[in-house]
């Protein structure tokens, strides 16, 4: 009774959310902060005041929410951690400034990046050649590739973990093909340069689309947006989960040139046309307008997750160096499966991946200060 598709899926399996026990929970890379109070209070308003936009269709285009992510982007430079705050204002630092402004139509909306991916997968990605991706990164676009039946060509990192870019670039060449990955990569950490990409755009195919995925740029990565005045196949995927703690609501967009944000919106138009509900709409405008609150939590983050890998390696830990709001380390003679099973029973969550090649390291989440403590304590006993 099943459709032949069907076995070519190999669903994603997400970090934990166990309800046995209240774990401090560093294993999904969710924020440890709340979302800003004028947050809350637009989510009441529009429960309450504008309750009869609830018995109707919202914006199918998200239009005062694009508006309101365009400003954002343009204020902060995209990265919240380098952010300048004064008051409620912000300005990008002089390294992260965007050479031209972000207009609304080039952002396309959907509920989650995850969704807003898939979309992106069936605008750009054709079955008739390979998707270049490298062996080690979010775990979803293999996932995607057996959904839309995607040939994938898998390129494994370099020794050191970073991204082996050559070896991506000779096989999107060789098949004229469309290059992946996440920057800051996952599980990693790792970034690579604004330079850095550039140099890999230019030498990637002309006709092919360039996807970047920048889930965790925000902590400290560089934005690939400045990009888009010199490239018109680059394709920027971002989040609301992790920087704008806004996991549980589901937000992600796209940052593109307006011709390829018109191909996703008919791709959209032609699967659900009403991706982001209105409350969501209403309470992911509250947050870039906050953008202030979120820099201010990014900056913690970073802050913490740099202590945090000065602690391990000083204990003789090996931590590959990150620009997001995790960590992937390891320990000779510990197993990544006994590491995480020990944290556990100490009530934090962490993930560890049985995947061969990674199955050494687990992938810990940078909580609060308090939680980051905890876990310390924890594994000094270890
Ligand atoms: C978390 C994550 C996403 C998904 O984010 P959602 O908006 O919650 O769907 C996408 N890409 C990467 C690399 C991520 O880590």
């Amino acid at each position: 009774m099943l459709a032949k598709r069907l076995e070519k899926l190999h669903p994603y399996v997400p970090g934990e959310q166990p309800k046995d026990r209240d774990y401090i929970k560093l294993n999904a890379n969710e924020n440890p902060y709340p979302p800003a109070q004028a947050v809350s209070e637009a989510i009441k308003s529009a429960l309450d005041s504008r309750r009869e936009k609830i018995g109707l269709y919202p914006d199918p285009d998200s239009n005062l929410l694009r508006q309101a992510i365009a400003d954002m982007i343009n204020s902060t430079g995209g990265v919240f951690c380098n952010t300048e705050i004064s008051g409620k204002k912000c300005s990008p630092s002089e390294k992260d400034k965007i050479p031209f402004t972000v207009t609304p139509d080039m952002i396309f909306c959907g509920n989650g990046s995850d969704e807003v991916l898939s979309f992106v997968f069936y605008t750009f990605f054709d079955s008739d050649r390979p998707l270049v991706m490298p062996e080690f990164t979010y775990s979803f676009y293999p996932v995607y590739c057996g959904y839309y039946g995607i040939p994938m060509d898998t390129i494994p990192l370099k020794s050191d973990w970073t991204l082996d870019t050559e070896k991506m670039l000779d096989e999107a060449n060789k098949n004229n093909s469309s290059i992946i990955f996440a920057n800051p990569n996952a599980p990693t950490g790792l970034s690579l340069s604004r330079s850095q990409v550039a140099e890999m755009i230019k030498k990637a195919p002309k006709d092919r689309i360039f996807v970047v995925d920048e889930a965790y740029c925000d902590f400290g990565g560089e934005s690939c947006i400045p990009l888009l005045a010199d490239f018109d196949n680059l394709v920027i995927v971002r989040t609301f989960s992790k920087s704008l703690s806004f996991a549980g609501m589901r937000l992600g967009y796209v940052v593109s040139s307006p011709d390829l944000i018109k191909a996703i919106f008919t791709v959209k138009n032609s699967f659900n046309h009403f991706p982001v509900d209105f409350i969501t709409q209403t309470a992911g405008a509250a947050s870039c307008e906050n953008a202030w609150y979120y820099a201010e939590n990014a900056k913690k983050v970073s802050a913490e997750r740099d202590s945090f890998t000065a602690f391990l390696r000083e204990r003789g830990w090996f931590v590959i160096d990150s620009k997001t709001n995790f960590v992937f380390t390891k320990k000779d003679g510990l197993s990544g499966e006994s590491i995480y099973q020990a944290v556990k029973k100490e009530g934090i969550l962490i993930r560890h991946f049985s995947t061969p090649g990674i199955d050494d390291f687990v992938r810990i989440t940078i909580g609060t200060h308090d939680q980051m403590a905890s876990l310390k304590k924890i594994l000094e006993a270890l």
